[in-house]
């Protein structure tokens, strides 16, 4: 029996979650998704054979509970990341959401603050929501990029206990180098999270915030399995830092929180991690093709060093998203006033992303 008559403002709700609506990127049955950021790419007939195989081998054991600590995942993480790393570094729940959450469960909460740059991740405030911490941003300078000077100002002004760094920055795609994170790890009173979900698809030779674990206790480096590594149905994300910050995790994680399956199946895509990222050049080449379609249709376009591009600015950009999906293309509205934001696909879905959107850009023109 359902009771349809008692309705959500009926309820005890938190007063903080009253009038909220629950998250996400709309989930539409489109042929060409673009909206996500998403490796297009599915794992090939042999990797599917094999996760099959190991769900299967979970499926045996399946009366028993799963390995509380992930070793087995744990140590092809550490193996995956290299920088020395080891188990004892290495973190992991369902998907970096999960993570951030035990990370702002262990360090944030009542009474403590988490501040970001900002236009950045849409779910930060989400995560500082569910676990009370007060959420900040300062933001960011007029192309994106994070001023030291300023970041350092922000920091000692607020003396927030979490600082997080997103690099490559999701919506716009700008990297944050070591000469913005160093001052902001010298300054920071607490722990700093450099989110580095789309690491993969930096240039080659940009170094990873890995490299600065050793010198900073408080440094944690934010990674997923979702984007470059082809497993976004996988939920697996996780992090490295110094034992201790593991050590915190473990203390706020829900009993058995990554289930047998997901620990079977995310070991099989590691262990065929070069198959499973073998598109990822094909999709760096994609990202500066679409940087530069988009440069040359007179659109001004944000520099990029991840699989999306963020680019407008539109007076009516819901008109442009809504005529792309209108011709199967969904994209995603986010981002600074006008500005949409476009995952590289595969080519034949990036061919049908500019035979759209230029179709729109033409209309526009003869109704001028
Ligand atoms: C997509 C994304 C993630 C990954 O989220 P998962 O929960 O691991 O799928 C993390 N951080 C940023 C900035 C992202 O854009």
């Amino acid at each position: 029996m359902t009771n349809r008559a008692v309705g959500l403002a009926d309820l005890p709700l938190r007063p903080e979650l009253v009038g909220e609506e629950p998250y996400g990127a709309p989930q539409l049955d489109v042929p060409v998704c673009l909206n996500v950021n998403e490796n297009p790419y599915a794992p090939s007939d042999r990797v599917r054979a094999e996760i099959a195989e190991g769900a299967a081998r979970a499926a045996g054991g399946m009366n028993r509970y799963p390995d509380r600590e992930a070793t087995a995942l744990r140590t092809r993480l550490a193996a995956y990341l290299g920088h020395g790393l080891r188990l004892e570094n290495i973190w992991a729940a369902n998907g970096s959401n999960e993570v951030m959450t035990h990370l702002l469960q262990a360090f944030g909460g009542p009474d403590r603050s988490l501040l970001t740059f900002a236009p950045t991740y849409s779910m930060y405030p989400e995560y500082a929501r569910n676990t009370h911490t007060r959420y900040l941003t300062e933001p960011r300078e007029a192309d994106f990029t994070i001023d030291p000077a300023r970041a350092v100002a922000a920091i000692e002004q607020h003396r927030p206990d979490v600082v997080v760094i997103t690099t490559p920055n999701n919506p716009t795609g700008t990297a944050t180098g070591f000469d913005v994170l160093r001052p902001i790890l010298d300054a920071a009173p607490g722990i700093v999270v450099v989110d580095e979900a789309y690491q993969e698809f930096v240039q080659p030779g940009v170094p990873s915030a890995l490299e600065l674990l050793p010198d900073h206790p408080r440094l944690v480096v934010s990674r997923t399995m979702s984007k470059a590594f082809a497993f976004a149905g996988g939920r697996l994300g996780y992090l490295a830092a110094g034992e201790a910050v593991v050590d915190a995790c473990r203390i706020v994680r829900l009993p058995y929180h990554l289930s047998a399956v997901t620990q079977a199946v995310a070991c099989v895509a590691l262990d065929n991690a070069d198959e499973m990222m073998a598109h990822v050049a094909e999709l760096r080449a994609g990202r500066d093709d679409m940087v530069d379609w988009l440069t040359a249709q007179g659109l001004p376009v944000v520099p990029t060093s991840a699989n999306f591009v963020l680019f407008g600015a539109f007076a009516d950009r819901h008109a442009v998203w809504a005529g792309l999906l209108s011709d199967g293309v969904l994209i995603r509205e986010t981002g600074p006033a006008g500005m949409l934001r476009v995952s590289v696909g595969t080519p034949e879905e990036m061919a049908a992303f500019k035979t759209s959107l230029r179709r729109i850009l033409d209309e526009e023109n003869t109704d001028r």
